[in-house]
């Protein structure tokens, strides 16, 4: 089952690398009715670094520009739009501590032009309203406020931001805060259902050939396309031509650009999450992030919350998040940055269980700073983990999509998964393998849309627990 047959050109298109950004394109062109053949190492789909935040107006980055933010709004209501039933919907708190060193107002300016941003993308079409009301895009809290909300009871279904807020009245640490607090409405995004959603689509179109735990260790330039050398999982090697090449590899697109003779300047950097549980906490929390001096041991400390008090933890301290060399460029000769063994390991073997608990119990005690009833949680499992690539020299950039090299060469470098479908679209455009049709994304992408909710989770809980992770972190937790 595929969309109308509008495939201009009959070409074929090969994309390397089934994460978020080359499963997103291999649904795009599938949907369009594309020839494609999606090739990925690994045993399924969408399984690199982790997602649990939709960037929607890019409000934890205060060192981003506008510009920036609003590309990401933009970007993440399409990507609402494209993958229904892969958001959390609850809202995020941002509070500013003593302890940061910033002030709230930082980041109150642009939040004015974001909501505007939003307010004229549902006048233009009343389909984007999908983060609520463009005038309750944010609100501000002053501590009286909070205090107040301290002394609510939270209904069972949480609906609007003071329900939401509530938890965190009454167990943040309130004095070690800046105020106002803001409350801004970005939604979680569940990797586990992203790759649900790509997977299930994928599976239901003839026209995409899925290629999973098949690994691409050549590329040739020929026949005014590309010879792909492949090699499966039993070793087997085979040999695929097309018309057009997408190097979607994530941290490793430096190594298919050294194949491909096509240089690149980038960065890699390698993160963690913990997956935590905090069994007294019956309450429905929103994201909560405090801000922090990044890669001291007052950086940022974000709390994701899932179902049953299960919790996704960052903190942005060289013990808990980032890595001493963690952040790693491209040099002169390779397009590859290289991350060092101990990194590689933890990519390629997995972690030490000691490592593992360590640094869960640092990032429960980074929490507590804020969240004093935080330090009763346990670690609950393997850390969430990966290494991200950031095109260029700039470690603060978040919005990337594509670039073009040569007439039959793409690579896909997002930073934020919500610019995947951006640069899916680009492809097409650029190398018009689509009629153009200036239909919604739900026309579009009519086999995506089919799906419904419970298959996706379904489908979601046992990727999460073939990976090793609780299914609670593939559930839908929201309002
Ligand atoms: C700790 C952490 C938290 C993050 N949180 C968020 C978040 O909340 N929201 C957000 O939007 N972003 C977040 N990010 C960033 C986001 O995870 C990445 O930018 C995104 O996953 C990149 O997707 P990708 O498809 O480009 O790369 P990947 O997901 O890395 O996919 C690349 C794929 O290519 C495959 N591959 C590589 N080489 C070959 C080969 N030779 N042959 C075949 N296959 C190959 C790999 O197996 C892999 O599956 C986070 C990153 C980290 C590290």
């Amino acid at each position: 089952m595929q969309s109308e047959q509008s495939s201009l050109t009959g070409s074929r298109v090969a994309i390397i690398g089934g994460g978020i950004a080359g499963a997103t394109a291999a649904v795009h062109l599938a949907e369009l009715g594309i020839d494609v053949t999606l090739i990925e190492k690994g045993a399924s789909l969408v399984s690199g670094p982790p997602i649990c935040h939709l960037h929607a107006g890019g409000n934890l980055y205060r060192e981003i520009s506008t510009e920036q933010c609003i590309v990401l709004l933009k970007q993440s209501i399409d990507t609402v739009r494209l993958f229904p039933h892969t958001i959390n919907n609850r809202p995020t708190v941002i509070a500013v501590p003593h302890s940061d060193g910033g002030s709230p107002d930082q980041l109150l300016g642009r939040l004015d032009t974001i909501k505007q941003c939003y307010q004229q993308l549902v006048d233009s079409d009343k389909a984007n309203e999908v983060l609520g009301k463009p005038q309750d895009y944010y609100k501000l809290y002053t501590r009286t406020q909070i205090e107040a909300l301290a002394h609510c009871e939270q209904p069972l279904e949480p609906s609007s931001m003071d329900e939401w807020v509530i938890p965190f009245a009454k167990h943040a640490d309130l004095d070690a805060l800046k105020f106002p607090v803001v409350v801004v409405s970005e939604p979680g995004w569940s990797v586990f259902r992203l790759a649900a959603s790509a997977t299930l689509a994928l599976e239901k179109m003839a026209n995409c050939q899925l290629m999973l735990d098949t690994k691409v260790v050549g590329i040739e330039e020929a026949n005014n396309g590309w010879k792909i050398e492949l090699i499966d999982k039993q070793q087997q090697t085979d040999f695929l031509q097309v018309d057009y090449l997408v190097n979607a590899c994530g941290y490793e697109t430096g190594s298919i650009d050294d194949l491909a003779k096509k240089r690149r300047q980038r960065l890699v950097e390698f993160k963690a999450a913990y997956v935590t549980r905090w069994q007294q906490s019956n309450e429905k929390w929103p994201e909560v992030i405090f801000h922090g001096p990044r890669g001291t041991d007052r950086g940022m400390a974000q709390l994701t919350p899932y179902p049953d008090g299960v919790f996704q933890l960052h903190g942005m301290t060289k013990d808990i998040t980032l890595f001493d060399d963690g952040l790693v460029a491209s040099k002169q000769g390779s397009s590859q940055p290289q991350l060092p063994p101990q990194l590689l390991n933890k990519l390629n073997q997995g972690w030490d269980p000691q490592v593992m608990v360590q640094r869960s119990r640092r990032a429960i005690e980074h929490m507590a700073q804020f969240i004093p009833d935080y330090a009763s949680a346990d670690e609950y499992g393997t850390p969430l983990f990966g290494a991200q690539q950031i095109p260029g020299q700039d470690e603060t950039l978040r919005a990337a999509d594509v670039t073009f090299e040569g007439e039959h060469y793409a690579r896909i470098e997002v930073v934020k998964g919500s610019s995947a479908l951006e640069a899916a679209m680009k492809l097409v455009k650029q190398w018009q393998l689509a009629n153009d049709r200036s239909e919604c994304i739900e026309a579009l992408h009519p086999v995506l849309q089919g799906l419904t909710a419970e298959e996706v989770e379904l489908r979601a809980e046992e990727l999460a627990r073939s990976r090793a992770y609780p299914a609670q972190l593939a559930q839908y937790y929201g309002e």
